[in-house]
């Protein structure tokens, strides 16, 4: 159902770039819409640092109601987020939510923008994530989309004068937002960006605040109102058939990888715009006050207008194609215009609306999916007119080069088809997300071409140009070149068309332990990406691993086939950290390159290629025991790693768990947030007490305090609280205040090494309060707080032991943290220094 109103929306709002999707036909009131939106010129930019801070409200309204021209600048593409859709995480789940934002755009009608910042997990305030970012350089980026995008008013969703309230990038964005407003027009401030930018000046700054800033509805009907602007933004388009907060909520319903699928909101409601700068608007609810937002904004445009407006108001919604030559007339005379800015980007509306008017159908296409560098395709020309216009088709260029040259009259209705072969040059890009090219660091990407900041994807490697003669007059209109292919259970689909590698190879484990010297055999899977692909692999590593072969040839007859090569690898004797990188020869190619694909329905398929490596650890690490009993909680990738170092892990089915059905295991494992998602838990908390109850060991992950207060009268033992207590700098010191206990002996000796190289947080969610049977462990804090002593805690209980942990094992084990695996092994290690009675009788 959510796939059919998506589908019929498209066809209501054309606006936002067209990238490699089903060509969208437009009505006449989606070209009277188009139109309105041709005769604003005035410009907005909506600023925030994650998919889905965006108030896809205020977007709407801004695009459809006030027509501008609306862009949203997030300044991440939401990286260190969770995936509730499927498996992508970390640099693709920023590629699945930067498609997600394209989506919710083209919906709502806006454009997309981006800086370099990365989306590093949570922060909690402003000072540490800017010193991860980099201020100067995301400042920067912010300035550029400024000068680029040259808004009259720019919207922040978040205070920057409240920081530690929020998300450190929340207030981050705001508190950069702030200072880009100013230096866009200081010709002093990042000059370097000046070779290929204006300077800029906005008009006027907001901050797009609600009574929740304000702490309660009481203290916001009181507050002082003098300073903000309101909108309706249930605005009701008949034109379009659909309320404002109606676009609204499909818009924000496209973030599905967390969750933001949710029912339309109509009727009137208000949203508040507060001025921080520039002047007060008399108007309270005209954002545009004051600002020249019609053609005679531009030098030479009043011309341009008067036959604009005219068109406007005497609109023929029964046959549009009646506007086709004043259209063209207004596109001649836009061509004089000096002003680069507004002739690039009023020609480029002008050109889809005169296609639109005219029912004019043009595309270019191929029937295979990719190609390599080097190799010939077949890419198919259409064109067909439908209107009775005197329309020619002179050329068709593709990048640029002119490769069919025969002018043909494009009569009513009559198909034109072509086929083309062309060469892919062989200097021609992979097909990648652009920021994924080169490694960043922990806080931004690394873009090698500057031109390519800020933009929302790669830009596609093939495009056709139709020179097309309208009534004499020149019109080049551009077509990304797709792939269109039909399938009996899904109908027509246009996908991007992808240029990759002939080969890519893939290390099945990202991160490989070895808990002692024994060799690991290693398979590594070729892909042809052509037929008749063959040369060698070849893998690459460290000092103290040995390969039994450093190289091995592969041969594959047929593109889309794969071959898995076996080496044998050997870990150094004593502890050692190292990446084991496979690269593909052909013919003098190197490609250490994974190929990675992403695809959902909601969003164009996703080619990524990423480094194909692996992380290699060699621990030297003690066990007790070897049988555990695993519980999913909300998913996480703990149970692997726990084979990785030799457990035996047997994942339990909460419904499977009875009286004695824990016995065998040697410690009982809770996967992250299990008693916040798992149901089936209030039913067996009492056999999981029990089972440590007689000598067994439970582990329990953490848990965010709330919903199964409700069922759950406790989840220990014994009293503990949970709070929100996080410690997110995982370079945060670590005090052991336990130094005695077996946790932190036995039967790995733990110490503060033990805590180097953690990733992304040390921890969420420890509780603040317990009984005195527990034993707290560890102590930590961010900077500038109040140290949490939370982290683990373990109580013995009957004649076994309960631990709880908020410590981020789900991270730091799949990215392959020596410390974290010797400490967790000791978790599952209580108990078992003086094999306990239960181990006798095991024998
Ligand atoms: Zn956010």
């Amino acid at each position: 159902m959510r796939r059919i109103t998506i589908f019929l929306l498209m066809g209501i709002l054309f606006i936002g770039p067209s990238f490699a999707q089903t060509p969208k036909n437009h009505s006449p009131a989606d070209i009277f819409h188009e139109i309105q939106k041709l005769n604003f010129l005035g410009t907005a930019l909506y600023i925030a640092a994650h998919p889905d801070d965006e108030n896809t409200r205020l977007i709407s309204y801004l695009s459809n109601h006030v027509h501008a021209r609306t862009g949203y600048l997030s300044l991440t593409r939401g990286d260190g987020g969770q995936n509730l859709i499927g498996p992508e995480l970390r640099e693709l789940l920023g590629v699945l939510r930067t498609q997600e934002l394209l989506a919710a755009r083209r919906v709502d009608g806006g454009e997309q923008l981006f800086t370099r910042a990365v989306d590093f997990g949570y922060s909690k305030n402003p000072k540490e994530t800017l010193e991860i970012w980099d201020k100067e350089l995301i400042l920067g980026d912010v300035v550029t989309a400024i000068r680029k995008f040259k808004p009259d008013v720019i919207v922040n969703r978040f205070d920057h004068r409240s920081p530690g309230t929020t998300h450190g990038h929340h207030t981050s964005s705001a508190m950069l937002s702030m200072e880009a407003f100013d230096l866009a027009n200081d010709p002093k401030a990042f000059s370097d960006q000046l070779e290929n930018t204006d300077t800029w000046q906005p008009k006027r700054l907001f901050f797009n605040t609600s009574w929740w800033f304000y702490g309660s509805q009481e203290k916001f009907e009181q507050a002082d109102k003098t300073k903000l602007l309101n909108v309706d933004i249930g605005t009701y388009y008949p034109i379009l058939g659909m309320s404002n907060n109606e676009i609204a909520s499909l818009a924000s319903s496209q973030h599905l990888c967390q969750g933001f699928g949710r029912l339309s909101s109509r009727g009137t409601e208000e949203e508040y715009l507060e001025l921080l700068k520039g002047d007060l608007p008399q108007n309270k609810s005209d954002l545009f006050e004051g600002i020249n937002t019609t053609w005679t904004r531009m030098a030479g445009g009043t011309e341009i207008g008067a036959i604009l407006d005219k068109v406007e108001s005497q609109f023929n919604f029964k046959d549009p194609s009646v506007h086709l030559s004043d259209l063209v007339k207004a596109y001649q005379l836009l061509q004089k215009i000096n002003d680069d800015h507004w002739r690039e980007l009023k020609s480029k509306e002008l050109k889809a609306i005169i296609e639109d008017v005219a029912g004019l159908h043009l595309e270019a296409f191929t029937t295979q999916a990719f190609s390599n560098p080097g190799e010939s395709i077949e890419l198919n020309l259409e064109a067909v007119n439908r209107s009775n216009a005197d329309i020619v088709l002179e050329s068709v260029s593709v990048n640029g080069e002119k490769l069919l040259i025969e002018s043909t009259d494009l009569k009513y209705n009559e198909l034109f088809k072509k086929q083309l072969k062309i060469t892919i040059p062989n200097t021609t890009n992979y097909t990648s997300p652009y920021w994924l090219m080169v490694k960043g660091t922990l806080g931004t990407y690394t873009v090698t071409d500057s031109e390519l900041i800020g933009k929302p994807e790669t830009p596609r490697a093939f495009k056709a140009t139709f020179n097309l003669l309208f009534d004499g007059v020149n019109i080049p209109i551009t077509k990304n070149v797709s792939y269109k292919y039909g399938r009996p259970d899904k109908g027509e689909i246009y996908q991007p068309f992808e240029i990759v590698p002939k080969a890519t190879s893939m290390l099945k484990d990202k991160v490989l332990i070895f808990s002692d010297g024994t060799p690991k055999q290693i398979p590594v899977t070729v892909k042809a990406h052509k037929d008749h692909v063959s040369g060698k692999v070849r893998l690459e590593i460290g000092d103290g691993w040995i390969l039994d072969s450093a190289t091995q040839p592969f041969s594959i007859e047929k593109k889309g086939d794969e071959q898995t090569l076996v080496f044998t690898l050997t870990p150094p004797a004593t502890e050692n950290e190292s990446y084991l990188t496979s690269i593909v020869s052909i013919d003098g190619e190197n490609i250490s390159k994974e190929l990675v694909t992403i695809a959902y329905d909601h969003i164009p398929t996703q080619t990524v290629l990423m480094p194909s490596e692996a992380k290699v650890v060699r621990l030297d690490i003690q066990k007790a025991g070897q049988h555990i009993g695993y519980i999913m909680g909300a998913g996480d990738d703990v149970p692997t790693s726990l084979e990785q170092i030799g457990y035996t892990v047997h994942i339990i089915n909460p419904t499977d768990i009875d009286e004695n059905s824990l016995d065998k295991y040697d410690a009982v494992v809770l996967g992250i947030r299990a008693y916040n998602v798992v149901d089936e838990l209030s039913f067996k908390q009492r056999y999981i007490l029990e089972y440590a109850k007689n000598g067994g060991t439970v582990i329990v992950q953490y848990n965010t305090a709330g919903r199964w207060a409700d069922q759950f009268e406790n989840i220990a033992p014994y009293d503990l609280q949970i709070s929100r207590d996080r410690v997110t700098n995982e370079n945060s010191e670590v005090k052991i205040i336990a130094q005695d206990h077996q946790l932190v002996n036995y039967p790995n000796k733990i110490s503060s090494n033990d805590f180097n190289g953690w990733v992304q947080e040390r921890g969420l969610y420890f509780p603040d309060s317990w009984s005195k049977e527990f034993t707290p462990i560890l102590e930590m804090k961010d900077e500038g707080e109040k140290a949490t002593k939370g982290s683990l805690l373990i109580a013995p209980y009957g004649e076994g032991h309960y631990i709880y942990t908020g410590l981020s094992f789900f991270r730091e084990l799949p990215a392959g943290v020596p410390g974290a695996y010797k400490l967790f092994s000791n978790m599952l290690s209580v108990g078992k220094d003086n094999l306990s009675k239960k181990e006798q009788i095991k024998g």
